[in-house]
């Protein structure tokens, strides 16, 4: 196997049934926000799932455009604060590298411990995981990882008041979220990034 077949082959497995939606049992199937059918080769999109202990709070999973229409609609200093906070915690090239060396078909080394701050997931009682996919596989790539509540709340007090406002209505818009998560979003404790 040729180096560059190497990295192309041992990036990606199939979708693990971690980021399975837990309210169907299966793969999402669509965007949340634009519908967009996600489970055909070449279709790019993150899943994101916040648990509290092993309870599933929020999860939903959005495509590429939709992902980069949020992102474009939150300021630059915002983005730039979010991006400066994860890059001054952690050299994520280098832990790519290491991972996909160390852990290449295995998420669990990608996720156990927060990617900002380094709190183990078994000691955390709220967490969130990203992960980037593709049709039915999940890429190896930055991600996946896991940011801790702590970690959560300081990189929402780094967004301005009105990327939280463009982020909150985004999910009231989205979602069907009990109010007990909504307040967990409001106060700051579920970000996305
Ligand atoms: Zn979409
Ligand atoms: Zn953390």
């Amino acid at each position: 196997m040729s180096p560059e077949n190497f990295v192309y082959v041992e990036n990606f497995i199939p979708l693990p049934a971690l980021f399975y939606s837990f309210e169907t049992g299966e793969p999402f199937s669509h965007c949340v926000d634009c519908g967009k059918a996600l489970l055909q080769d070449g279709t790019v999109y993150l899943i994101q799932k916040a648990f509290n202990r092993t309870e599933v709070i929020l999860e939903f999973a959005y495509c590429q455009a939709c992902y980069q229409g949020l992102e474009a609609a939150y300021s630059r200093e915002t983005m730039t604060n979010l991006w400066d906070f994860v890059l001054d915690s952690v050299n994520l090239d280098e832990r790519t590298r290491r991972l996909l060396s160390d852990s290449p078909t295995s998420i669990e080394p990608w996720i156990e411990s927060c990617l900002t701050c380094g709190s183990k997931k078994s000691d955390l009682k709220s967490y969130v995981l990203v992960a980037l996919c593709d049709g039915r596989d999940l890429l190896f790539h930055h991600l996946p990882y896991m940011f801790c509540e702590a970690c959560e709340m300081k990189m929402c007090a780094l967004m301005s008041r009105r990327s939280r406002d463009t982020w909150e209505r985004w999910i009231e818009d989205n979602l069907d979220v009990p109010p007990t998560v909504m307040e967990d979003i409001r106060e700051g404790r579920i970000v996305l990034i």
